[in-house]
C-alpha cells in the first residue's frame, strides 16, 4: 500500500500524464499512477542500482513494463528533451532535489508541472523555483509517521505577484501553507523554534566570535519571522 505522503503527491498528476518520477526507488508512485489511470506513461529514473533493481522488479510484479521505463542515471540526464510534461521528486532533502533540478535545466523545457516534495529545507525549492522561472501553485503539508512533510507544485510563469511582500518570510514558510496555517504547519515551526531558541541560548554562552554573531544574528530574523506567522489563528 503507498504511503499516504506518496497517495498526496499523486493527487497533484493530471490525467493522462507523461511523468518522469526521479529518485523512484520501488517505482511506487508510478506503478500507483498508471493503474490509476490507463492513459498515463511514466519514467522511472534511479542513480543507484539497488533501487534501480527494485524498481525494474515492481513494475514487472505489477505488468506494467509496457507503460513505465525505469532508467539508470542521474537526475534528469536520464530525460531526453520533451519526453515529459511532469516531473515529481519525492522522498529527499530540498537541497539536492534544487540541485537536480539545476542540473537538469536543459530537460525542463517543455514540462509544464513540477511536483516536488522535500522531507526537509522546502526553502532551498522555493528559492530556486523563483529564480528559474516557475511559479509555486500549490503547498500541502502532511504528517505521518511522526514525521512531516511539504509537497510543492509549480509551473513556468511569472511569480511577482505571489512574492509581492514578505518575500523572506513566504521563502521560508511557504506562501500558501503560511496563509492556511493549519495545525501541522503550527506543530512544525513551533518545534523549529523552540530549536532555534536554543541555539540562540548556546550562542549566548560562547566566546562571541564575527561568525557567531552573524549566526545568532541571521536565527533572531528567522524566529521573528516565524513567531509573526504562527500569530495566525485558524
Ligand atoms: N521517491 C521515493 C519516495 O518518495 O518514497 C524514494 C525516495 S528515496 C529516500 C530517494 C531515492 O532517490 C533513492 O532511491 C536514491 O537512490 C535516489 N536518488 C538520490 N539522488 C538521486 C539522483 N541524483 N538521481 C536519481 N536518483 C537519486
Amino acid at each position: 500500500q503507498l504511503s499516504e505522503r506518496l497517495v498526496r503527491v499523486a493527487t497533484y498528476v493530471q490525467k493522462g500524464a507523461r511523468i518522469a518520477d526521479i529518485g523512484s526507488d520501488h517505482a511506487y508512485l508510478p506503478c500507483y499512477l498508471c493503474l490509476q489511470d490507463p492513459e498515463l506513461r511514466a519514467i522511472a529514473g534511479e542513480v543507484n542500482e539497488g533501487p534501480f533493481q527494485s524498481a525494474k522488479k515492481q513494475v514487472i510484479k505489477v505488468g506494467l513494463r509496457d507503460r513505465i521505463e525505469v532508467r539508470k542515471g542521474n537526475g534528469l540526464a536520464v530525460l531526453d528533451k520533451g519526453e515529459v510534461n511532469t516531473i515529481t521528486i519525492a522522498g529527499m532533502g530540498g537541497g539536492l532535489i534544487a540541485a537536480i533540478l539545476e542540473e537538469g535545466q536543459e530537460k525542463l523545457e517543455g514540462v509544464s508541472t513540477l511536483i516536488l516534495q522535500p522531507n526537509v529545507s522546502a526553502d532551498i525549492i522555493r528559492k530556486w523555483l523563483r529564480n528559474n522561472g516557475w511559479l509555486l501553485t500549490s503547498e500541502e503539508i502532511l504528517e505521518e509517521d511522526d514525521k512531516i512533510y511539504e509537497i510543492l507544485v509549480a509551473r513556468q510563469g511569472d511569480d511577482t505577484k505571489l512574492y509581492q511582500d514578505n518575500l523572506e518570510q513566504k521563502l521560508l514558510l511557504g506562501p500558501f501553507l503560511m496563509k492556511e496555517c493549519n495545525s501541522i504547519f503550527k506543530k512544525k515551526w513551533s518545534y523549529e523554534l523552540l530549536n532555534w531558541k536554543r541555539i540562540v541560548s548556546e550562542f549566548e554562552k560562547a566566546t562571541p566570535s564575527e561568525q557567531v554573531k552573524q549566526k545568532r544574528k541571521s536565527l533572531m530574523n528567522q524566529i521573528k519571522m516565524v513567531e509573526e506567522v504562527l500569530q495566525c489563528q485558524s
